[in-house]
């Protein structure tokens, strides 16, 4: 009784089954032969190579095996049956090496074998006992598929696959039945089994193969799907960095205060341009391809025009300025540089340009208000030491021509010293106002009204030059607040150029003046047909002393002292061409407040008056100068208007001559040595309170706002020198009646 059938197995197959046995089996490696054949054509492992010949060799064994069914009359294929068994255990030992990484020299798998070919040689011919040459050879298979399983043991180690255990245990089991077999297969009623099991054994190792091949796939899959999840996230984050950085110089570009444009470098076709380049050119980003930029640019009339697109981009870059024509025709000057980028992945330039109109406007004011200033300190001083000794000239000769009893021809003479002397004089305060000492009062001025008195006075020399007038004032014009006397200095010299400019015109000359407001400002345009203002010339007509006229004409100062003047009333002078032809002059003033417009008074400017024989009054004047010709010529003036005078020239002798003797007046300068005007009066009022409002101050050229302050304060009036007879005849004759009882004048 068998052993199996002692434990109760009966798994004891007869003789007969021997062949199915052995089909089952051949069937069943063959079909792990095709398996591995089939799957290493996809995982292409040099192992699973090695592997598909073990499982070959050993596919040709049992072939064999089935042929020669332990038929030992034919040794060659029992040799050869021998052989392949051994080969497959090399094969399977060179699988598990190559599985490990590791190289087996192949001469030496050739030498081994060859080795198993002779011993199997041996064993059919020579070894009488089947035994003796299995087991060896069996033994080594055995050996090989143990390694086998310990390889995909430590396998498992490391990818806990399920297919890997299956191998591990599909191996062991092998080796195991290998190791057995020889024994096996010399006990018939074993045979059929130990076949059967071989059958399930190899199929064991196919199915475990399939399932660690598909577990390898599935982790690879894995693998390349959170590639391709990780790759995508990296890609959405890439894609969002781009798309923000692109934002952020897409902002960059488009808010940039210069203007910047993209073009092609071949024929500078603009590509890109950012808001502020839109805003210069006068395009829209929609039709900035169908412009090229070179066709904005004004060429200048004394450089050649760039012929290659390198010697356009150079002149794009260096000229300074570069004008610009906008499509709707202005002319922007401006400053560009440029440089080569990469655009839509074509070379491109790239230009950046700013407009220098306002840079160039605030270094041209800049440069006027250092002029000025320094101008200003200049001229003061000059104007302040002219402004005495012109009084004292203009005095004298007014006191000269009061005498009735002068020659005819002598009286001609002086009065042409006087009229010069006049001019001398109307000079001298130019400079103080270009100097801004003269201390501007302001009020509402209407300049209408302006411009009507003016036309009245200037009709004579209009109709003499044979010019035509046109006045085009608009109707209820706000009023400004102004200094009526410079206001109408400023309209008499653009009236007075205009003027001149028509001189040698061949036809008729033609003068107009505009008034008209909006947005709170009023202007006030002078224009004229005559030759008009060079283009070169409107930034120089504003400079002190620049003139074209010939010498004794023009002093250069008309303009100068006119734009300082509207600086001055926070308004503006400008020039513009004339619709007329020739040159145009704007003034500007910001409109006065409503509310003090309708309670306002307005004022007429003061016109001079003429000469006349003076009256005889009466009174005891002091006269207090240091400066002796002053002092002397208004004791002359008072004493041909029949006042008796005392002179002094000391302020500290003058006090003590209040102190002794009655005065009904005093007539004092204000700026003096030892004592100024404020502390006279102090000194002088407390010994006499009664003379508070008897004295009148004579003020210089510079009156500061201290001086002002203080003589506004008492509320006397004021001699500004240069004075005239006829004022200091008003001025004086105006304060005696309003501090009566005293003579009266006559
Ligand atoms: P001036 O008249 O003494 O020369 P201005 O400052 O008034 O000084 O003028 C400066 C220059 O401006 C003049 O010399 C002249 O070249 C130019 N100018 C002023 N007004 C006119 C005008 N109406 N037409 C042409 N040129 C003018």
């Amino acid at each position: 009784m068998h052993f199996l059938n002692r434990i109760g197995l009966d798994l004891i197959f007869t003789r007969e089954y021997l062949k199915a046995g052995v089909l089952v089996s051949l069937l069943s490696v063959w079909v792990l032969v095709g398996l591995f054949y089939y799957l290493n054509r996809y995982t292409r492992r040099r192992y699973f190579t090695i592997w598909t010949a073990a499982w070959l060799f050993y596919a040709l064994w049992i072939t064999l095996s089935f042929g020669v069914q332990g038929d030992r009359e034919q040794p060659l294929l029992v040799m050869l049956e021998q052989w392949c068994v051994g080969v497959a255990a090399v094969f399977l030992l060179w699988g598990s090496a190559s599985f490990h990484g590791q190289h087996i020299r192949s001469y030496l798998l050739g030498w081994f074998m060859a080795f198993l070919l002779f011993w199997s040689y041996v064993g059919a011919y020579y070894l009488s006992k089947p035994l003796e040459m299995q087991i060896p050879v069996f033994t080594l298979i055995a050996v090989a598929s143990g390694v086998n399983a310990v390889s995909f043991l430590r396998y498992r180690r490391r990818h806990p696959y399920i297919g890997a255990t299956l191998l591990m245990a599909g191996f062991f089991l092998w080796g195991a039945y290998m190791a057995g077999y020889p024994f096996l297969e010399n006990d018939e009623s074993l045979t059929s089994l130990a076949l059967f099991i071989s059958a399930a054994l190899q199929l064991l190792l196919a199915v475990s193969m399939i399932i660690l091949v598909l577990e390898e796939v599935r982790e690879t899959h894995q693998a390349a799907l959170a590639q391709v999840a990780t790759g995508k996230a990296e890609r959405a984050a890439l894609q969002s960095k781009v798309l923000s950085t692109e934002e952020r110089y897409r902002t960059l570009f488009d808010q940039a205060s210069e203007a910047i444009v993209i073009t092609a470098t071949d024929d500078f076709r603009i590509l890109e341009l950012n808001q502020a380049a839109q805003r210069l050119l006068g395009i829209t980003r929609a039709e900035a391809d169908q412009h090229r930029l070179t066709a904005f640019c004004q060429m200048k009339t004394t450089s050649a025009t760039p012929q290659t697109p390198l010697e356009w981009f150079h002149y794009l870059c260096e000229q300074r300025p570069l004008n610009l024509a906008r499509k709707d025709g202005g002319l922007v000057p401006l400053e560009a540089s440029g440089n080569e980028v990469e655009f839509d992945g074509r070379p491109a330039f790239q230009f950046f340009m700013a407009e220098v109109t306002e840079r160039a406007r605030l270094e041209q004011q800049l440069r006027q208000a250092e002029k000025l200033s320094a101008l200003g300190q200049m001229i003061s001083g000059v104007a302040h030491e002219l402004n005495n000794p012109l009084a004292v000239v203009k005095g004298y000769l007014e006191l000269i021509l009061a005498h009735h009893d002068l020659p005819p021809q002598t009286r001609a003479d002086l009065e042409k010293v006087a009229h010069e002397s006049n001019r001398a004089a109307k000079l001298v305060m130019n400079f103080l106002s270009f100097a801004r000492e003269q201390p501007a009062h302001r009020e509402l001025v209407n300049l209408n009204d302006l411009v009507r008195r003016l036309v009245e006075l200037r009709k004579f020399d209009l109709m003499v030059a044979k010019t035509e007038l046109t006045l085009e004032l608009e109707p209820e014009l706000p009023r400004v607040s102004a200094d009526p006397d410079q206001a109408q200095q400023l309209v008499v010299n653009l009236i007075n150029n205009a003027l001149q400019a028509m001189v040698d015109l061949s036809q008729p000359g033609r003068l107009k003046i505009t008034t008209r407001s909006a947005n709170d400002r009023v202007q006030l345009l002078v224009e004229d047909n005559g030759p008009g203002v060079p283009a070169h010339l409107v930034q120089k007509i504003f400079e002190p002393f620049f003139t074209t006229k010939e010498v004794g004409t023009g002093t250069g100062l008309g303009l100068s002292i006119a734009h300082s003047i509207m600086t001055e009333h926070k308004g503006r002078i400008y020039h513009q061409p004339s619709t007329l032809g020739g040159a145009g002059f704007v003034l500007e003033f910001p409109a006065a407040d409503a509310p003090e417009r309708e309670t306002a008074r307005e004022t007429v400017s003061p016109v001079a008056k003429s000469i006349e024989t003076p009256s005889r009054c009466a009174g005891h004047i002091l006269v207090l100068d240091d400066e002796k010709s002053i002092a002397e010529m208004l004791s002359e003036m008072l004493g041909l208007l029949g006042y008796t005078t005392t002179v002094c020239h000391v302020p500290a002798q003058a006090l003590q001559l209040i102190k002794g003797q009655e005065f009904d007046l005093i007539i004092s300068d204000f700026r003096m040595p030892g004592l100024n005007g404020e502390q006279f009066f102090s000194l002088a009022t407390k010994q006499k309170p009664e003379l508070a409002r008897r004295i009148i101050f004579l003020t210089g050229d510079v009156v500061n706002e201290e001086t002002l302050k203080f003589l506004k304060s008492i509320g006397n009036p004021h001699l500004a020198k240069p004075f005239d007879l006829a004022r200091v005849k008003t001025m004086v004759a105006e304060v005696l009646r309003s501090n009566a009882p005293l003579e009266e004048c006559k």
